[in-house]
């Protein structure tokens, strides 16, 4: 289901109950008045029996059983008429729903197609420049000063070619109808990326260390693969010469539990709860500087997360570490 559509569910519900408290609310006023009457209606013609030459004692039963119907008619009509209040609040409020969130899905969508058709527009030239430069770079007749300068045109080349990548996964998480769910063993996939940032690890005397136990879940490989990358290269990034960083999955009666720990920077706890926001970086002042980073990396690993129907959380002590859990339904 697309966050559209448990939009439209979520305001037809209140469509609905909106429309019920306010059906119930008169219903009750009506039923209290109409009720009221019937009564006071009763209570003369019962007292009109009693005062009346042959006071009839079956006359009187009747007439009670008679003030008991006409209450019940009353209550079943009302009950009657706030079913169909409710049924038809139901039917139009999707309808309404959807005329209303259109618009904003249609913007969504092309503020999304925006972002993904920039930044695949923006990938060729950026693979051009690359590759010219490094042919610049091999010859021989380059002088110092301008190999220094084409080596550090190189280096802003890649951080842009890393944004527009960036650009491009938060475009393509946005959508469950983007990705494709299949079974897969979580612990080999940690067990790989792991293996993949040991050698980054090493430069840095970090280690990083396993504890595996066999998981399957139902999703996206590719989207898996980047979540555990971008927890990972975190946990390598802001992490301090001589740490550890542990990756462990195991399973619980309905979730796979992946958690990613430090022993790093930390991160400042009036910073947690922005930290999963698109560009938001903590001050590189309070964290570590020198840090290279668009602040892109967590919101990716939150749309991915979210794809999933699972929960990522964090918890953080300064100079300590950091543990990332991450929860996906099995
Ligand atoms: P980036 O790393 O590119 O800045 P992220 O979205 O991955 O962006 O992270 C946002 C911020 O959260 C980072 O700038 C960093 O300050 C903080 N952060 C993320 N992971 C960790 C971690 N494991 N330890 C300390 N700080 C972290």
């Amino acid at each position: 289901m697309t966050s559209f559509q448990s939009a439209r569910i979520r305001l037809t519900a209140w469509y609905v109950v909106i429309s019920a408290l306010i059906g119930i609310t008169f219903s009750i006023v009506i039923y209290e008045v109409v009720t009221q009457e019937i009564r006071q209606g009763f209570i003369v013609a019962e007292q009109r029996l009693r005062i009346g030459p042959i006071a009839s004692q079956r006359a009187q039963l009747f007439l009670h059983e008679e003030y008991q119907a006409a209450t019940k008619a009353v209550f079943v009509r009302l009950l009657i008429m706030n079913s169909a209040i409710i049924a038809s609040a139901g039917i139009a409020g999707y309808f309404l729903a959807g005329k209303v969130l259109l618009p904003l899905e249609e913007m969504v969508d092309d503020q999304k197609r925006f972002i993904g058709d920039a930044s695949h527009e923006l990938r060729t030239p950026l693979t051009t420049l690359r590759s010219e430069i490094e042919v610049f770079l091999r010859s021989k007749r380059v002088s110092p000063k301008a190999k220094e300068l084409a080596e550090s045109n190189l280096e802003e080349i890649q951080k842009m070619q890393d944004l527009v990548s960036s650009l491009l996964a938060l475009s393509k998480y946005t959508d469950s109808r983007d990705i494709q769910f299949e079974s897969l063993n979580l612990s080999k996939i940690a067990e790989e990326i792991a293996d993949k940032h040991a050698i980054e690890a090493k430069r840095q005397k970090i280690k990083i260390e396993k504890n595996l136990e066999p998981v399957i879940v139902s999703g996206d490989k590719t989207s898996i693969r980047q979540l555990l990358s971008i927890l990972l290269d975190n946990a390598v990034k802001y992490n301090n010469q001589g740490g550890v960083v542990t990756i462990s999955t195991k399973s619980s009666r309905r979730n796979a539990i992946i958690k990613i720990a430090d022993t790093g920077t930390g991160i400042p706890k009036e910073d947690l709860s922005h930290i999963f926001k698109r560009f938001y970086r903590v001050d590189p002042s309070r964290s570590k500087d020198s840090v290279e980073g668009y602040g892109l990396g967590l919101s990716i690993a939150k749309s991915i997360v979210e794809l999933h129907k699972g929960e990522i959380s964090v918890v953080s002590k300064i100079q300590k570490g950091t543990v990332f859990t991450v929860l996906l339904p099995k």
